[in-house]
């Protein structure tokens, strides 16, 4: 059933002034909405019988165009996120290399060739008929991309490449924090994929939050890939899991994620504090990756360190109004009940969205009791310091925890207790850094982002790396069909075709 509620208008916001600015850009309409979704069933229909060296052909073509407009894809996103040119550049080869990555992996066969298991003639248990296994494309997906990465895990990103290099058609809706480059990363796409050929249809984007639920409740939407924070995420699974006939929905949500230092790794406490810093405060301490909670062995000199960097540095801009309101309450929050030493930086500007950067600290036995207090992501330039008294401690309280995307350690060496605490960390947590900070997320096959609940709504699948693909692919295994008629049912996935 469509929402019948029409929504107001939606409009950029400059986070660094505050003042609205471009065109307003209309809530899509229940008939846009029906007619989109109507678009993407009969894309598909054609998408999924495309070749996985088609698909992959048009991929390419579609990372081409994105890069051909970089420099106006990087202005709209900076002037609606504040992110700045820089990071944002590099953000769009982040999302061009995506979307190659799958491209490359379509090539190969990775993940979409079948597998022939042949029959074996022999009594039960072991003999059986033949079998070919197949993976097909699942069916329309919806997207919906994170206010914090415009491009990487927007409109064009992960899910939406993923689920197109699957032979899945998306529609998608826009984050109302980036309208405009929304708005223009589809233009630009679907350009290009009209050029390489793809069926229209292929790809839809719309705006308003009604929007969303609609496209999630419809019943001709298959699954549903969300990349947000915990409350939107775990409203759409639950729709998503409501409906008459449930769909997959591959939620990657906001995470607190567990930083371990130990003693050996303490030894030049400025350096140390400096990289800690600048981990935290990237891109203002908006990635879900951040070191949200460090636990570090109980030394006034780290502490001292960490003010004494602090306070250099500077305040930057919120992604918008809404993300600075929510991490200034939940950092009231923690520290109203955890009663933590506050450690600032530089005060924040008045104008736009700011607030000044803050580390909170907290000793483990004072959280102990209540390790629900951990679980706030403060999303913004807010960190937690968790010291604590001995490695019993520590491993108390981390198993305490709850899902996170990453876990990291530091330390010189590996004995029993790093060994324990590498574990520990492990079944909280979908990666493990050694010795490396949390933020940066490789785009390779050897990646997972994703973790235990709430980091993610499925702990099975990751959503950076090419086996992301593998989230819109349904097996479906024919038994004993004879050889001649296999072309017929992989036309969609074989190799090289
Ligand atoms: P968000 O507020 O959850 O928004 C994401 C999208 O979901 C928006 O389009 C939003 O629409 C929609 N939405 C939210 N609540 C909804 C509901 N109840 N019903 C229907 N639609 C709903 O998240 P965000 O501000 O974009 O991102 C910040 C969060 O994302 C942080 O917690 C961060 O940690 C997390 N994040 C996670 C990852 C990851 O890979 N795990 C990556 C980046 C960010 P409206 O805005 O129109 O309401």
């Amino acid at each position: 059933m469509l929402c019948e509620k029409v929504e107001m208008s939606i409009q950029s916001v400059n986070p660094r002034t505050g003042e609205v600015f471009g065109p307003e850009i209309a809530a899509s309409k229940p008939s846009d909405i029906d007619s989109m979704i109507a678009g993407a069933v009969s894309a598909f229909a054609t998408w999924s019988q495309f070749s996985a060296s088609k698909r992959a052909k048009v991929l390419i073509s579609l990372a081409d165009a994105l890069d051909a407009n970089v420099g106006k894809l990087v202005e709209i996103a900076d002037a609606e996120t504040g992110l700045g040119v820089p990071r944002l550049t590099g953000e769009v080869g982040r999302t061009t290399f995506q979307f190659r990555s799958f491209a490359e992996a379509l090539n190969s066969g990775d993940f979409v060739a079948p597998i022939l298991d042949a029959a074996l003639d022999a009594p039960v248990p072991q003999g059986h008929p033949k079998f070919l296994k197949t993976f097909r494309a699942i069916g329309p997906v919806a997207v919906f991309g994170a206010s914090n990465f415009p491009f990487a895990f927007s409109v064009l990103g992960g899910d939406t490449a993923s689920a197109l290099a699957a032979g899945c058609s998306v529609v998608i809706k826009a984050h109302p924090a980036h309208p405009q480059t929304s708005q223009l990363s589809f233009e630009i796409a679907k350009k290009a994929l009209a050029d390489a050929g793809a069926p229209e249809g292929l790809i839809s984007l719309g705006h308003g939050f009604d929007f969303g639920k609609s496209v999630i409740n419809d019943s001709r939407i298959s699954a549903g890939a969300f990349t947000g924070s915990k409350a939107g995420g775990r409203a759409l699974f639950d729709m998503a899991q409501d409906r008459q006939t449930p769909i997959p929905f591959y939620g990657e949500l906001g995470s607190v994620n567990p930083v371990v230092v130990t003693e050996s790794a303490m030894s030049d406490v400025s350096a140390f504090a400096g990289a800690y810093l600048d981990s935290l405060l990237m891109g203002n301490g908006q990635f879900c990756t951040n070191p949200s909670v460090l636990f570090v062995p109980e030394s006034a000199e780290f502490i001292a360190a960490v003010q004494e960097q602090l306070s250099q540095r500077d305040p930057a801009p919120f992604l918008s109004e809404a993300t600075k309101t929510l991490h200034d309450n939940n950092r009231a929050e923690v520290i109203a009940k955890t009663h933590a030493q506050v450690l600032q930086g530089k005060s924040a500007p008045t104008q736009g969205f700011f607030s000044s950067p803050a580390v909170l600290v907290v000793t483990a036995q004072s959280v102990l009791t209540q390790p629900e207090l951990l679980a706030t992501e403060c999303f913004g330039p807010t960190g937690l310091v968790v010291t604590y008294a001995n490695p019993a401690q520590l491993l108390t309280i981390l198993s305490k925890l709850e899902g996170a995307l990453v876990g990291c350690l530091f330390s010189l060496k590996i004995s029993d207790l790093e060994e324990q605490i590498l574990n520990a960390l492990a079944l909280k947590a979908g990666r493990v850094a050694f010795n490396a900070w949390p933020t940066g997320v490789a785009v390779t096959a050897g990646q997972n982002h994703g973790g235990p609940y709430p980091a993610s709504t499925s702990s099975l699948h990751t959503s950076v790396g090419t086996s992301a693909i593998t989230r819109f692919l349904r097996p479906v295994a024919f038994q004993g069909l004879p050889d001649e008629s296999y072309t017929a049912v992989t036309a969609d996935t074989v190799r090289g075709k």
